[in-house]
């Protein structure tokens, strides 16, 4: 499970997008959240866009691997999709923020690997903001704010990438998914590899 958590216009979508596309066996976990869609955004694929009912139903149900209130909405990680993921062998990559990423740590620290994206500057951040221009002013504003408290939590993230080009940025990212996958205790099948070896010899 690899969390990747940054302030709003730290450029993670763009890096996740690519991470996936270079990784066959990798794939997003699509959070649930009770704020409207952007221009653009597809329902089940950027998100499962819900209401506040079913979302309180949802947590009810225990149906959440984590869950957070985000700015003025909720976002929670179905778990069932993660699960089977996980079983079929395949890496998931999480984006979401410290909050999740804290409640993930105590389900499952084991097996993650947190990644922290931060922007080369705050000047830099609004500007991707308002490049963006799919938020109002208001909450451009909010989402500044609450870029530094985000921002706050990145010493509790294994790795700490500064994303100030796209493609050095998506080659560190990359370097820590291959190099996380070969720690020895994520390639249980190596003994027998080694005993082949051995005995063959
Ligand atoms: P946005 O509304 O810009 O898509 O996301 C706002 C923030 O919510 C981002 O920091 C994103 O990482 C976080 N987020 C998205 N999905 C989840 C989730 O399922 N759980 C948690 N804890 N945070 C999430």
């Amino acid at each position: 499970m690899i969390v990747l958590s940054s302030p709003s216009g730290a450029g993670k979508t763009t890096l996740t997008r690519r991470l996936l596309a270079d990784n066959a066996d990798m794939v997003m976990s699509v959070s649930a959240t009770t704020r409207l869609p952007r221009p653009g955004e597809v329902d089940g694929q950027d998100y499962y866009f819900i209401d506040k009912p079913r979302f309180s139903a949802m947590i009810d149900a225990d149906d959440f691997l984590e869950h957070a209130r985000v700015f003025d909405n909720y976002y929670g990680t179905p778990s069932g999709p993660v699960f089977d993921a996980l079983e079929q062998g395949r890496d998931v990559l999480f984006d979401i923020d410290w909050q999740g990423a804290q409640q993930l740590t105590q389900a499952a620290s084991d097996d993650l690997v947190k990644v922290f994206i931060l922007p080369p500057s705050l000047r830099e951040l609004e500007k991707r903001l308002r490049s963006r221009a799919q938020d109002s002013e208001e909450i451009i504003a909010k989402r500044m704010s609450k870029s530094e408290a985000e921002i706050s939590h990145w010493a509790e993230y294994d790795y700490v990438i500064v994303n100030d080009d796209v493609e050095d940025a998506l080659r560190k990212l990359q370097n820590v998914v291959d190099a996380e996958r070969l720690k020895r205790r994520r390639q249980p099948w190596i003994a027998g590899f080694v005993k082949g070896l051995i005995d063959g010899a």
